[in-house]
């Protein structure tokens, strides 16, 4: 009775129609099935689980790994009219609600901590549970980039519970996804893994000349909601005060501020107050903010699978939304020095290496970015996709050899004692007062490329740290040394080819990624997301949780008159209607 089942959509969530898999995943439940679904971020999981729990008696727990992402939730599920509570270590939670009120909730949210507290877990077992959800499911694993040994506890749930079942997360491993089920001791679930294109996203990677590459990028986009990624704290500093010099406002998270100053920046991004976020890998997840329309990697991730899950974060409403990641020979040496970490384990370590490799040809891979994710998934595409930066722009690659072997010739003359600048200053004949001390200008390399500009020089090393012909060490000092690889390409055994620099990397003019689609009304939408805005704040709730951009843009083209026309637009159902109905519908009058 798919009818029946897109009725309650509209009137539980107010959307018109499922995206991909959420009806069979939704039916599975229904009918009692365990399930694990596998559906990457944005696809929607939260409402697979949702409408079933809102359709089906009793009540259903949903085990949440964050108290950000539980607190999200419940005050997402209250919008739409659904009676829901979080229990979790954090304050503000409502224990006591649930425990006097247990009956009346449709969901439960609940910490894995929480759940595996037996006099909780004695309470639940006296209640009606329709199902358990266990939420983020990835954590479970060892092999995941999130393991939390509380979540290890969850595999008694099917013998204390006698409801389904079901896992969910957007992991893209197959390691991963296999020991879910395992884990959770699961019934022949119901095993849905959904495409993981993200077909919004265009993605771009480009070697790194420096910073302004970021500040370019950003400051092109500075009314948009954004998200830039540093490797270290310093560098999250680094840009956000020089974005501050060039009047982009931007907030920043890393491990080193206090919880309340990662609070309030988190909060600003979310409620639109700052449009930036810069910020470390500490900050992401549980963030459900669908209209951020940029992430950008200032440093190269250490995986792909990191690297996709970040770039994931971009464009959860399905809206068009780019992904920069700029990638250098530091991020190579400060990477290696991240791998140290896992010294104690061997096997770890090997397995984070090898990720590392992989994440490293494809930065400098000249073929379809997205064909080259999917395929590392087990997932692989036909054709380019047209939208990456190596579909739209192919790369001019050129003969290197000649160029190569006079850079590796010049690092041996000079000993392999020196940095990168001093090698470019020595090749282009700059006579400095430390090389004329060491009398390097009298080398026969010295003047050996008079022609080449600095910043193409440096951008050719780095090509050549990434392809392995020479490397950085480590330190204070980085000296440039030849590896075994470079021994062949002197002798003329090896060719080597380059991708040719270009000059400037600037965006030439601003983003092509608007968050309006079609030919709708640019002014309406803005007065409709000032009222968004407005009453966001009055009711303490991020504006995405008011009404999506893709809502707005449609009230923009649509012009409903009255609440019947306006209950026809995609997310707005009676909860919404009722709460915000007459302030759109007059704004829309004007
Ligand atoms: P996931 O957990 O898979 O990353 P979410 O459950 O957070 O994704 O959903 C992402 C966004 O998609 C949310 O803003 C949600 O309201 C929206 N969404 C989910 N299902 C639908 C649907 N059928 N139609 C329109 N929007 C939807
Ligand atoms: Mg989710």
């Amino acid at each position: 009775m798919p009818n029946a089942l897109l009725s309650s959509l509209k009137t539980h969530f107010g959307f018109n129609e499922f995206r991909p898999h959420q009806e069979d995943i939704i039916s599975g439940i229904l009918a009692g099935q365990d399930g694990v679904a596998i559906l990457p971020t944005g696809a929607g999981k939260s409402l697979c689980y949702q409408l079933p729990a809102v359709m089906m008696p009793g009540t259903t727990i949903v085990i949440s790994p964050l108290i950000a992402l539980i607190v999200d939730q419940v005050t997402a599920l209250h919008q739409q009219g659904v009676p829901a509570a979080g229990v979790h270590s954090g304050g503000g939670d409502q224990r006591n609600l649930v425990f006097s009120q247990f009956s009346k909730l449709k969901l439960v949210y609940v910490s894995p901590e929480r759940m595996a507290d037996p006099s909780f877990k004695e309470f639940l077992q006296r209640q009606t549970i329709s199902m358990i959800v266990v939420d983020e499911a990835h954590c479970i694993s060892q092999w995941g980039h999130a393991f939390r040994p509380e979540y290890r506890q969850l595999g008694g749930l099917k013998v204390d519970f006698k409801c389904p079942v079901v896992a969910f997360t957007a992991t893209a491993t197959t390691s991963v996804r296999k020991d879910i089920a395992v884990q959770l001791k699961l019934t022949n679930p119901l095993m849905t893994v959904g495409n993981f294109d993200r077909p919004n996203l265009k993605l771009s990677i480009q070697q790194r000349t420096g910073i302004q590459q970021v500040i370019d990028y950003v400051v092109a986009r500075r009314d948009q909601s954004g998200i830039i990624y540093a490797a270290t704290r310093k560098g999250v500093e680094t840009i956000a005060k020089s974005l501050e010099r060039h009047g982009v406002r931007a907030t920043m998270y890393h491990a080193g501020l206090s919880d309340t100053q990662r609070q309030r920046a988190q909060q600003q991004f979310i409620t639109d107050n700052i449009p930036i976020m810069v910020a470390t890998v500490a900050f992401g997840m549980g963030i459900n903010k669908p209209d951020v329309r940029f992430v950008v990697h200032a440093n190269m991730p250490q995986s792909i699978e990191q690297y996709y899950q970040e770039i994931g974060r971009a464009g959860r409403d399905g809206l068009p939304s780019e992904c920069m990641t700029l990638y250098s020979a530091q991020d190579k040496i400060l990477n290696q020095q991240f791998l140290s970490e896992y010294e104690h384990n061997p096997e770890l370590m090997h397995a984070m290496r090898q990720k590392l490799t992989a994440m490293n040809s494809f930065c400098s891979a000249t073929t379809c970015r997205r064909a080259d994710i999917l395929g590392y998934f087990g997932q692989p595409a036909t054709g380019g996709c047209g939208h990456c930066d190596n579909c739209l722009t192919p790369p001019h690659m050129i003969d290197g050899t000649e160029l190569a072997q006079k850079i590796l010739s010049c690092v041996y003359r000079v000993q392999q004692r020196f940095g990168m600048h001093y090698v470019v200053d020595v090749l282009r004949g700059t006579a400095s007062e430390m090389i004329t001390r060491y009398r390097h200008d009298q080398l026969s390399t010295f003047n050996l490329l008079p022609d080449m500009t600095k910043p193409a020089l440096i951008y050719y090393i780095q090509a050549m740290i990434h392809l392995g012909l020479l490397t950085l060490t480590s330190g204070q000092y980085p000296v440039l040394t030849l590896t075994d690889a470079a021994k062949p390409v002197l002798k003329g055994e090896v060719p080597v080819q380059f991708r040719e620099f270009k000059k400037s990397e600037k965006p030439s003019k601003r983003s092509k990624a608007k968050a309006e689609v079609g030919a709708t009304d640019k002014n309406i939408v803005a007065t409709l997301k000032k009222l968004r805005k407005q009453l966001a704040d009055a009711n303490n709730i991020p504006p995405y949780m008011v009404f999506a951009d893709r809502t707005l843009n449609e009230m923009a083209s649509v012009k409903p008159q009255n609440d019947a026309e306006l209950l026809t637009i995609n997310g707005v159902g009676p909860a919404k209607l009722k709460q915000y109905g007459a302030a759109f519908l007059n704004a829309l009058r004007l």
